[in-house]
């Protein structure tokens, strides 16, 4: 599938970071999921956390006071763009909002310096990590299958899911255009470019529809990066593709060239340079909402769970990993935002989130790395308390609801604390999904809230962003490391 420059150069790359890593131990851990699953807020947190000494219980370095000191440091990779952690606090802590979302790959360089936990350690060297974290769009990620496929095959594909009917009223713009295009006239740039615009807007709509329809490649038209409107992105399948070649300066021709330009130029060395180097992944996904939404989107984000998943698994059949041996040893599934919930629910998201996990790993045939997961919330919005209903004491979340979001026709003015009963996750949470496809359960009640307002102490200094088990994440993430 890939060419032998391609495998020679990840030879090369593997070998250099192999000796880079003899002289300054580093870790690469990415950070994926797809859009607004929590990524930003994520590393934001868990840099805070470290640089600010948090209370981190369950990281066991932190505890036992052995780390000395976390401070960042320049990014080793030049041409990667720095994760703007700077940005994220201020708009976090002093702003009290949440802050910009990723939309391309970044990265953040975290060093932390630490005392050995053997008396052996201890006696040779202080020992220091640099933590290099690689924030990118889980969109991305479900490009990996396009290197398999030739142009013919991305478009028999792409149009046999356009005309599903869950799809088809989404579709049906670009699905008219493609079909009144001939492939064999000449090209024509902007007939090139309405198709183009057409399938990326249904793309979007897909994304956004309620029915929360599967993410579908490529991922660069949710998710563009710096290539917005370039050719690479200019391209559409088209339909009814004959086995013929095309021919020379048609669009199908334009376009197979585009395709192939996208696979060469945009997806591989995503794949070579970024993911290929990883050491460990947090795949964030966003299980709160999907319940919500009911059980087709708890299905859907299984399905997209199990494509990702893919990406990440050694050995036989993935072009990936079975070119290089340094891979991923280690991912932690997080559904994050568990805050929303009371925590009596915590384990029972945990236990959905399992379930959805062993299911996609199951599916994607994945073996290789251990995997765990974790219900967790990055960042706290908010606490715990009880209200008195009749008879009944009822347990609730407090916390100040963002402007404009509204529950039981309140609208709340993003200022005021509100204590907010959120119902509970399904009882039989493993089991509810599978068979009762969840239709029973009721929604659990899901405002978004405002960042915490964080305590000064009387020195002036801030406390560390508040959490959910972004310790015990810390901990599978890293703490071997750090022995
Ligand atoms: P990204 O697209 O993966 O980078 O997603 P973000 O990190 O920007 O998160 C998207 C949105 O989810 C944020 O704007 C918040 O509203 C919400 N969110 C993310 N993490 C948390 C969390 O730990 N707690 C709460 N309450 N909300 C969160």
């Amino acid at each position: 599938l890939t060419s032998i420059g391609d495998e020679a150069r990840i030879a090369i790359d593997t070998l250099a970071g192999r000796a880079a890593g003899l002289v300054s131990p580093s870790l690469r851990l990415g950070v994926t999921g797809l859009s607004r699953a929590g990524k930003t807020v994520f590393i934001t947190a868990l840099v805070h956390n470290l640089v600010h000494g948090g209370r981190l219980p369950l990281f066991e370095a932190q505890k036992s006071g052995r780390i000395s000191r976390a401070y960042l440091e320049h990014q080793p990779d030049d041409a990667v763009p720095r994760f703007q952690y700077e940005d994220h606090v201020a708009a976090l802590v002093d702003e009290r909002i949440w802050p910009d979302s990723t939309r391309a790959i970044s990265e953040l360089r975290l060093t932390i310096d630490y005392e050995s936990a053997s008396g052996w350690g201890r006696l040779f060297s202080r020992g220091r990590l640099s933590l290099d974290v690689v924030d990118y769009p889980g969109e991305w990620l479900l490009d990996l299958p396009l290197l398999g496929k030739d142009y013919a095959d991305f478009s028999r594909d792409a149009c046999d899911l356009a005309r599903l009917p869950v799809r088809a009223d989404l579709s049906a713009e670009w699905a008219a255009l493609a079909s009144a295009a001939d492939p064999d006239a000449p090209a024509d740039e902007m007939t090139a470019r309405r198709l183009a615009e057409a399938f990326a807007a249904y793309l979007k709509a897909c994304k956004e529809d309620e029915r929360a329809l599967s993410t579908l490649p490529p991922g660069r038209f949710l998710m563009p990066g710096d290539l917005e409107g370039s050719p690479a992105l200019t391209f559409s399948p088209l339909p009814e593709l004959g086995g013929e070649r095309a021919k020379p300066g048609s669009l199908r021709a334009m376009m197979e060239r585009r395709y192939e330009a996208y696979k060469t130029h945009v997806v591989k060395p995503f794949f070579r340079e970024h993911v290929a180097r990883l050491d460990r992944q947090i795949v964030l996904i966003d299980a709160m909402q999907a319940l919500n939404a009911g059980p087709e989107a708890v299905a859907d984000l299984e399905r997209a769970l199990t494509e990702i998943l893919a990406c990440f698994r050694q050995g036989r059949g993935n072009m990936l990993t079975s070119l290089f041996s340094r891979t991923i040893d280690r991912i932690l599934i997080a559904a994050t935002k568990a805050d929303h919930i009371h925590h009596e629910s915590h384990d029972r998201l945990q236990a959905i989130v399992r379930r959805l996990a062993d299911r996609a790993i199951e599916r994607a045939s994945f073996s290789g790395a251990e995997v765990e997961v974790l219900a967790m919330a990055a960042v706290r919005a908010t606490r715990e308390g009880t209200v008195k209903q009749g008879r009944d004491t009822l347990p609730v979340i407090i916390g100040t609801p963002i402007a404009g979001e509204r529950i039981n026709g309140d609208t709340f003015d993003g200022e005021t604390e509100t204590a907010i009963f959120p119902g509970d996750l399904p009882e039989k949470a493993a089991a509810a999904w599978k068979d009762s496809g969840g239709a029973a359960d009721a929604p659990i009640r899901f405002v978004r809230f405002r960042p915490p307002k964080l305590e000064r102490t009387a020195e002036g200094l801030t406390l560390s962003l508040p959490h959910i088990r972004l310790d015990r994440a810390l901990q599978f993430l890293i703490g071997d490391q750090l022995a």
